[in-house]
């Protein structure tokens, strides 16, 4: 390889002027076909960590409402999870199949590097675990690695997990116990989290009904724990107790709310309500939400452990995830006091925990 090939392209890197948001930055380098953004909505609790998203976005402006809107959720997410990190997203513009060059993520990992851990980046749509491999190659300030000291891995598991916990205490809120045994779960979607969620909920004695795109995840949940198969639309209808969202976000909606027989939706999608006024509609209906970002805080708790560099990770995320429970139990203890959705009662409790210390 001669030396020219091996360079980095240093990209310009400007900040862009925003109300909402700690900094916002644009990653130009021309050169490598780079443009994207950096966003940091808040560093009041430490350090803005969350996903690099690479997307063939239509302009730069739906990429930058993107990366605002992705990166603000980040800050509810990590505080709702009690991890000392903020909320912080990247977005590349391009189609991840043809446009993702080694060059070019490397040239975005320089822009990484040059905010000096004020950014922690990560894995998201369009990236893989080799893909944060390169980024590492120039900057420290990259997680999700599958090796190396602190390396935390697939974070799939431990999502479900905090899934699983999620429609326990929500069945204590709605059912009045937390036992699954013989409660009737539907699951949408049979990837890394709905294949792990459906193996808890099979060891804990539910009954499955389950849907995905893909025939062969299907197949496998049918054949390992007897779940009852229906086609994508059905999942809405199905005579169920509980919803479990496991696959694409905006799935609850005018459309889909007045199908849904269930009393309690506790998933692990990003981004489940379509707009604000679908939180009213499952309240309207009676149906308990569980927040989504409190339910699937599981990734983020195994992502901080490698960015925090905690030794003992076993019980480290263990604890996380017990205190992600309390935060649903109290959450959720609060929307019935207080008859509102527990969606806008999450939000005004994460609010209040990304509110600068003030000063004694
Ligand atoms: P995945 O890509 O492994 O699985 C998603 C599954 O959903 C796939 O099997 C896909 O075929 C299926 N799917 C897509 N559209 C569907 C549809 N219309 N109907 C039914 N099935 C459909 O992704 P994942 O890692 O399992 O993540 C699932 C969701 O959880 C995503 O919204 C993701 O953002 C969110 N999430 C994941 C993690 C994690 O640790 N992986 C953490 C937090 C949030």
């Amino acid at each position: 390889m001669t030396t020219e090939a091996s360079q980095t392209v240093e990209p310009t890197v400007t900040q862009i002027t925003s109300d909402s948001h700690e900094a916002v930055y644009r990653v130009h380098a021309p050169e490598v076909g780079l443009t994207g953004f950096i966003a940091l909505h808040s560093t009041c609790r430490g350090p803005a960590a969350g996903g690099l998203r690479m997307r063939p976005y239509a302009s730069e402006d739906e990429a930058l409402t993107d990366v605002l809107r992705l990166s603000e959720g980040m800050s509810y997410k990590n505080a709702a999870a009690d991890l000392p990190l903020g909320g912080g997203k990247a977005v590349i513009i391009g189609d991840p199949a043809t446009r993702k060059t080694p060059a070019l993520l490397k040239s975005f990992a320089r822009a990484i590097e040059g905010l000096g851990g004020r950014y922690w980046t990560a894995e998201d749509m369009g990236m893989s675990p080799s893909d944060m491999a390169v980024l590492r190659g120039e900057t420290q300030y990259v997680a999700g690695l599958s090796d190396g000291a602190f390396a935390s891995g697939d974070p799939s598991p431990v999502t479900a997990r905090g899934i699983f916990n999620a429609i326990r205490i929500g069945a204590r809120h709605r059912f009045g116990s937390e036992d699954l045994a013989g409660r009737r779960v539907a699951v949408q979607g049979l990837g890394n989290v709905g294949w792990n969620l459906c193996g808890l909920l099979a060891e804990a004695g539910a009954s499955l009904i389950v849907t995905d795109v893909e025939p062969a995840r299907v197949a496998r949940t049918v054949t390992n724990f007897g779940a009852e198969a229906v086609a994508s639309d059905a999942i809405y209808g199905a005579e169920a107790d509980i919803f479990a969202p496991c696959a694409i976000g905006a799935i609850l909606n005018a459309r889909t709310i007045p199908q849904l027989k269930v009393k309690l939706v506790a998933g692990g999608a990003n981004n489940q309500l379509e707009t604000a006024a679908d939180a009213a509609l499952l309240q309207a209906r009676g149906i308990l939400y569980a927040p989504d970002y409190v339910a699937n805080g599981g990734g983020i708790i195994n992502v901080a452990s490698e960015i925090l560099r905690i030794h003992n990770t076993g019980p480290w995320v263990a604890g996380r995830l017990e205190a992600l429970v309390d935060t649903m139990d109290g959450l959720l203890a609060r929307a019935a006091r207080e008859g509102r959705s527990p969606a806008l009662i999450a939000d005004a409790m994460m609010a209040e925990r990304l509110l600068p210390i003030a000063a004694e």
